[in-house]
C-alpha cells in the first residue's frame, strides 16, 4: 500500500485544489486507477482485483483522502459498488461485474431520495419483474460518483415483497442524471440525482432480489462507513501536517506560532485526533479482516468519531492558518468544507449515536 500510494501522490500532484475549484477529476485518472484496481482493492484476485486486506485498503483509502476527498469519495463508492456485488450476488453476476468494476468501469451507489435520507427504510424506489427483465422506477439524490459512473448501482423496494439492489448501466434509456450544482464540499465528487423512469433491464442484473431492505442498505453502509472513516484520517493527516508547518515557521510576537501555547493547543487537538481515528479505523479493518461480529460496531465507532475529529481537526487547523488558510482551494479550506460533509454521509452523526445508544442498551436487557 505504501508504494501505491506513493504513485498515487505523484499522480495527484498539487491539482486537487484545481479539481475541487472546476468541480470535477479527470475521467482518464478515475479510469485508469479503477482499471488498476485501486478504487476497490479489496476485490479478490479471480475476480480481478488486488485482493488486500481491508487493513492496506484503509491506509490507501487515507493516503487518497489526504490528497483529495473527492477522489476519494469516489473510492469510496467505487468499493461500496464492489462490496455489494461481491455480498449479494450470484457467481455468474459477481464474476460480470467484479471484472468489470476492476477493469476501468466506475459506479455509484444510489440510496437516498428526496423524502428518504435518514430514514432509507421510507425510500419508494420500485423494482418489479416482468418476464426476464424488471422496471425500475424512482428518484436517487446526492449520488457520488454518478456523474462519472457507467453503472448506477440502485437500492430499491422489489415489488413482490422485501428488497432489491439493480445494477443500471447509464446508457439505459428512461436513466436520467442531473448533477448537484456548487456542493458545500468534495465538490469534484460527481454528485448527481439520479431519475429512473420505466428503466427496464434483464432479471440477471438484479442482485439479493427479495431480501430484507434493510438488511442490503446496512450491508452496504458497512463498507460505506469504514472507507469514509479512514477517509477522515486521511484529512486529519492532511490538516495536521499544514498547520504543524506553518505553526512552525510563522512567527507573531517575536516567535513562530506554535509556541504560544492557545495555538499549540490546536495542534494537540489535531494530533489527537489523528491517533484516535487511526486506532479506531485500524481496530474496525482487523474486525473486517477477522470476520468478528463485533466489525458492525467497531465500524459504527470508527466512522462517527473519525467524522468528527475531522471536522474538529479541519477547523482547528483553518484557525492556526487563519488569513494564510482562509482561500478558497488551500489544503485545510478544502478540509474544512470536505470534514463537514462527514458528518452527514454514510449514517449522519446522529444516526452512528442512535445506533450507538441502542448497542449498549441491547448490552444490558
Ligand atoms: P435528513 O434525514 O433530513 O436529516 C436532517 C438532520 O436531522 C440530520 O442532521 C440528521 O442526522 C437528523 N435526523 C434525522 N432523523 C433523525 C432522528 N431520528 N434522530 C436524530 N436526528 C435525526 N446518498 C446516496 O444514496 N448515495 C451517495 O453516494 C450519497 N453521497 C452523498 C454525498 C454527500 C456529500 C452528501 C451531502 C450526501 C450524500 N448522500 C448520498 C445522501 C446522504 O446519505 C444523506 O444526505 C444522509 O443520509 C442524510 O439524509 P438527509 O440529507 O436527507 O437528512
Amino acid at each position: 500500500p505504501a508504494e501505491r500510494a506513493a504513485e498515487l501522490a505523484e499522480l495527484v500532484g498539487d491539482r486537487a485544489g484545481a479539481w475541487d475549484r472546476a468541480g470535477l477529476l479527470p475521467p482518464d485518472l478515475l479510469r485508469g486507477l479503477g482499471a488498476d484496481g485501486l478504487l476497490c482493492a479489496e476485490v479478490p484476485v479471480e475476480h480481478g482485483g488486488l485482493g488486500w486486506t481491508s487493513l492496506d485498503n484503509g491506509e490507501l483509502t487515507a493516503a487518497t483522502g489526504a490528497l483529495c476527498s473527492s477522489l476519494r469519495s469516489v473510492q469510496t463508492s467505487q468499493g461500496m459498488a464492489a462490496w455489494t456485488v461481491q455480498r449479494l450476488a450470484g457467481p455468474a453476476q459477481r464474476g460480470e461485474y467484479l471484472r468489470r468494476l476492476t477493469g476501468g468501469e466506475l459506479a455509484a451507489v444510489g440510496f437516498s431520495e428526496p423524502h428518504a435520507g435518514s430514514d432509507l427504510m421510507s425510500m419508494s424506489t420500485t423494482v418489479r419483474p416482468d418476464g426476464d427483465s424488471v422496471v425500475v422506477d424512482g428518484h436517487k439524490v446526492w449520488v457520488t460518483a454518478a456523474h462519472y459512473a457507467d453503472l448506477l448501482v440502485v437500492f430499491g423496494r422489489y415489488t413482490e415483497g422485501g428488497g432489491a439492489v439493480v445494477v443500471v448501466p447509464v446508457g439505459t434509456p428512461g436513466v436520467r442524471i442531473e448533477r448537484v450544482a456548487d456542493p458545500l464540499g468534495c465538490r469534484a465528487a460527481g454528485h448527481a440525482a439520479v431519475v429512473l423512469d420505466s428503466v427496464r433491464v434483464p432479471a440477471s442484473a438484479v442482485l439479493g432480489a427479495g431480501a430484507g431492505l434493510g438488511l442490503l442498505v446496512s450491508s452496504a453502509l458497512a463498507y460505506g462507513r469504514k472507507s469514509v472513516a479512514w477517509g477522515c484520517v486521511g484529512i486529519l493527516r492532511a490538516c495536521r501536517d499544514a498547520a504543524a508547518r506553518h505553526a512552525a515557521t510563522r512567527e507573531q510576537f517575536g516567535r513562530p506560532l506554535a509556541e504560544h501555547q492557545l495555538v499549540a493547543r490546536h495542534l494537540a487537538t489535531l494530533v489527537t485526533g489523528e491517533q484516535v481515528a487511526t486506532r479506531l479505523c485500524e481496530h474496525a479493518s482487523r474486525c473486517w479482516d477477522s470476520g468478528s461480529p463485533e466489525s458492525v460496531i467497531a465500524t459504527l465507532l470508527a466512522k462517527n468519531e473519525s467524522a468528527r475529529r475531522a471536522a474538529e481537526g479541519a477547523a482547528a487547523a483553518v484557525q492556526v492558518l487563519a488569513s494564510a488558510g482562509a482561500q478558497d482551494g488551500h489544503v485545510v479550506a478544502r478540509a474544512f468544507r470536505d470534514a463537514k460533509l462527514m458528518e452527514i454521509i454514510e449514517g449522519s452523526t446522529e444516526m452512528c449515536e442512535l445506533l450507538l445508544a441502542e448497542h449498549v442498551v441491547r448490552g444490558v436487557r
